[in-house]
């Protein structure tokens, strides 16, 4: 990378400005608008298809690699991996810029922002009616199984999720759901943790379920919290934080494994044991 840089003449931005304006416009507008516009058309919100294209706006040392073989195929004239240098170097310094105008933007935008589902949870959401319940954050894999249990036994629960898809289905099925970030303050808050009996995280993600952990905690000291894991790290982590029990899947699929295991022998022991005795009695 250092090598490569001291290829560039700095010289070449005051000979050429306007090549260099060009190829510096390229990357930092052209680029960033490139991206906006893909992940716009992803459908995703405005904040994080500005975040993506401000981390686009910049061209690092893979340009440097192939100005490089450029050249040396005669394929790019030496004028042209002067540009591309100049270009990189100039944006990685503008963009902490970049990111202060997003940033900027972001926050601007925040008021139109509120429309969509993910930055619904901005606003003050109303806290549920529900006592003494289960809050269930998650209802994915693991989830829904804790989910459909509870609901079964008419036990009283919320879930918490961060797919609209899945809050819209749990609606119709009548179960109540909220949708959102459960890390989220506003979002943890509205599930009532002061009045809640348990707390379920079954999400797969161990830094924002401790951050759930915390909260939750710090609303409730009776709270029972039983967290999900998949390393010893992340049980010590999650226990630290005030998780009451901590599931670690890994470990639970291998004590499955061995209790199969355990099955099958003892099967196969069943199944010589009249044999013996046939033999015996023989
Ligand atoms: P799975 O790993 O299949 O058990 O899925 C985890 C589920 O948790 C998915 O449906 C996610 O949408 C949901 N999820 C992940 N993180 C959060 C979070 N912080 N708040 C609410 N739901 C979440």
């Amino acid at each position: 990378f250092v090598s490569v840089g001291m290829l560039f003449d700095p010289l070449s931005v005051v000979r050429e400005p306007w090549p260099f304006a060009a190829t510096l416009f390229v990357i930092v507008v052209g680029k960033s608008l490139a991206a906006l516009l893909i992940v716009v058309l992803f459908r995703h919100p405005m904040a994080t298809a500005l975040m993506i294209s401000a981390s686009l706006a910049q061209i690092g040392e893979f340009s440097f690699i192939l100005a490089e073989l450029g050249v040396a195929l005669n394929l790019l004239p030496k004028a042209g991996r002067d540009l591309i240098l100049a270009g990189a170097i100039f944006s990685i310094m503008l963009n902490p810029l970049v990111f202060a105008v997003v940033d900027w933007l972001t926050a601007r935008l925040e008021m139109p922002q509120t429309a969509s589902p993910t930055a619904a949870t901005a606003e003050p959401i109303p806290v549920t009616d529900l006592q003494d319940h289960t809050i269930l954050v998650g209802y994915g894999r693991v989830g829904s199984i804790v989910g459909d249990a509870l609901h079964q036994r008419n036990a009283p629960f919320l879930a918490v999720e961060a797919s609209d898809d899945m809050v819209a289905k749990l609606k119709q099925r009548g179960i109540e759901a909220l949708m959102g970030n459960a890390a989220r303050a506003s979002v943890l808050r509205a599930t009532n943790p002061a009045g809640a009996r348990s707390l379920v995280i079954a999400i797969p993600e161990a830094f924002e379920a401790g951050q759930i952990v915390e909260q939750a905690r710090a609303a409730n000291a009776g709270i029972q919290i039983i967290a999900r894991a998949h390393s010893d790290a992340e049980v010590d982590h999650l226990k630290g934080l005030g998780a009451d029990i901590v599931i670690m899947g890994e470990r639970e699929i291998a004590r499955g494994m061995i209790e199969e295991l355990d099955r099958g022998h003892a099967a196969v022991g069943t199944q010589h044991a009249p044999a013996a005795r046939e033999d015996s009695a023989a």
